[in-house]
């Protein structure tokens, strides 16, 4: 989709990064007038924005009340606040919980569909609202298409940002594209969405030793490129220490090719290689993984029964579990001794392991790791003694890296010192501050859409007036609650 000159003219807003993120904010400042451009390094949009399962997290929705699920912006916060423990930053949680709802009606709004409703980690109802994550970057894409002063620029890389003068705002980008550089200038602002860092071994070495083992599943240009770029400036960082990774992939899935199955939160148990568990299966899969990359080989076994394999839901990633029996990623066998020869586990380990499980199930109580729920404290524990049985073997991968740029709820970059960057934006994965210790599911999806939508919003009015600044945006349409810069 490479588009000729850029020229010399400034744009109102250049967003670097096309995933979901960028996508909303370029969207957000073309609707609004902006002039805009959106750089993505790569031939294609996407990102990992394009591999992920599509999940988002949105609270009190009509999808919700259709299937009695009671949840609210209070409950919302509360699970939010839950998962990412004291560090979390409580205005961005705000800021998620009381505008999510606009989010959602302005992505219907642009045609964006949701399809299905599950219950994943860290959510104490279910609140993962699935989409098909291409289909909604391609409804993205068009509707942006439809505003002559917005353009899309593949194969155009952001190499750095230039402000005015020493500590002035940001001024202008410069852009590596078709083998020469050129500079573009920008009016309002530059809004960074470039992603996380889960294709770059050298900041994964730094700031994530740990999850060393971890496969690594993301979009191919997520090397930390906005990240550099705003380190340059003085940016400030948040939970950078709270990276991990996910459990439930396959040890054999690449980028292009990743099965994730989250049967242990409708009820299958976890063992480690010799047949034993090891953790409390309802907590955050953040925590899930972390617990595998200590266990023998870093891999382990999801384990369950028939009455498990019933509750999966045809084509609804992560929870369908027939495609992987098909590839035959899934150990299928009638009995528990069977599954366990065919793991290379001792057969009576395993059914000491179910059948303690089983008595924890009906005596109410699971002695050894406490779990009290299926997800988040919720759902109720069954006892696995249906054959067939199943195994899944499962390791961590890092699908994100939850962690980056200190960002305000008006998507304002800020210094190492909290002062606002003038004229940096960021949203999306190179963000910090709102995922904390663990995660809820369909929060990377939610806060790229969201804080993209706010983050091009106010850089489009700080090209118009240099001061006013935006919260959230209206519905479907442009009606915004204004929020002073200075407020
Ligand atoms: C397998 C998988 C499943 C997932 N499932 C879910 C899920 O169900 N729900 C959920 O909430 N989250 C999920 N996630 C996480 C989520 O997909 C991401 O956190 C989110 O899509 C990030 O969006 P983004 O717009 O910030 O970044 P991205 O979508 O990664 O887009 C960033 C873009 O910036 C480009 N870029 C980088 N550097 C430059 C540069 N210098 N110049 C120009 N462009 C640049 C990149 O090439 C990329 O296209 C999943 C992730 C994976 C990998």
């Amino acid at each position: 989709m490479s588009i000729g000159s850029l020229g010399t003219e400034p744009f109102d807003v250049v967003v670097v990064g096309g995933g979901l993120a960028g996508l909303c904010a370029t969207l957000a400042a073309a609707e609004l007038g902006g002039r805009v451009v959106l750089l993505e390094k790569m031939p294609a949009l996407g990102g990992s924005t394009v591999l992920s399962g599509g999940f988002m997290a949105f609270a009190d929705t009509p999808m919700q009340r259709e299937a009695h699920v009671l949840d609210s912006n209070e409950l919302l916060l509360q699970d939010l606040r839950a998962v990412a423990g004291p560090d979390a930053d409580e205005e961005l949680l705000r800021a998620y919980a009381n505008g999510q709802a606009q989010l959602h009606e302005w992505l219907l709004s642009k045609g964006v569909r949701y399809a299905g409703l599950e219950q994943s980690s860290g959510q104490s109802v279910a609140r993962s609202h699935q989409t098909d994550a291409r289909e909604m970057l391609e409804k993205l894409t068009g509707q942006i298409r439809k505003y002559p002063q917005a353009k899309i620029c593949t194969d155009s890389r952001a190499m750095a940002l230039i402000r005015t003068e020493l500590d002035g705002p940001v001024a202008s980008v410069e852009v590596e594209r078709g083998g020469s550089v050129e500079r573009i200038r920008c009016l309002g602002g530059v809004v960074l969405a470039s992603g996380g860092f889960s294709r770059s071994e050298a900041l994964l070495r730094l700031f994530a030793p740990a999850q060393a083992q971890a496969v690594r599943i993301g979009g191919a240009g997520n090397t930390g490129d906005g990240l550099w770029l705003a380190w340059k400036l003085g940016a400030g960082v948040r939970d950078m220490a709270q990276i991990r990774g996910t459990f439930g992939t396959h040890p054999d899935c690449t980028a292009e090719q990743h099965e994730i199955l989250l049967a242990f939160y409708l009820g299958a148990i976890i063992v480690n290689l010799e047949g034993r568990r090891f953790v409390d299966e309802s907590q955050s899969y953040k925590v899930l993984g972390d617990a595998c990359l200590a266990q023998p080989q870093q891999r382990a076994f999801q384990i369950f029964d028939q009455r498990v394999m019933d509750k999966s839901s045809p084509g609804v990633p992560l929870f369908d579990f027939q495609p992987a029996l098909e590839r035959g990623l899934l150990v299928k066998a009638d009995s528990l001794e069977e599954l366990a020869a065919r793991c290379g586990m001792d057969a009576k380990v395993l059914r000491a392991c179910v059948e303690r499980y089983n008595a924890g199930v009906d005596a109410g109580f699971d002695q050894d790791y406490g779990r009290d729920g299926l997800c988040h404290h919720a759902g109720a524990l069954c006892r696995l003694d249906q054959p067939p049985f199943y195994a899944y073997l499962s390791t961590t991968a890092l699908l994100a890296t939850y962690c980056g740029l200190h960002v305000d709820a008006l998507a304002r970059v800020r210094d190492v010192y909290g002062e606002p960057i003038e004229g940096l934006y960021a949203a999306g994965e190179i963000t910090g501050g709102f995922h904390g210790q663990t995660y809820m599911t369909g929060t990377s999806l939610g806060k790229a859409a969201f804080f993209g939508r706010v983050a091009g919003i106010n850089a489009f009015r700080r090209s118009r007036n240099g001061a006013a600044s935006l919260q959230v945006g209206g519905p479907a349409s442009a009606s915004i609650n204004v929020k002073r810069e200075s407020e």
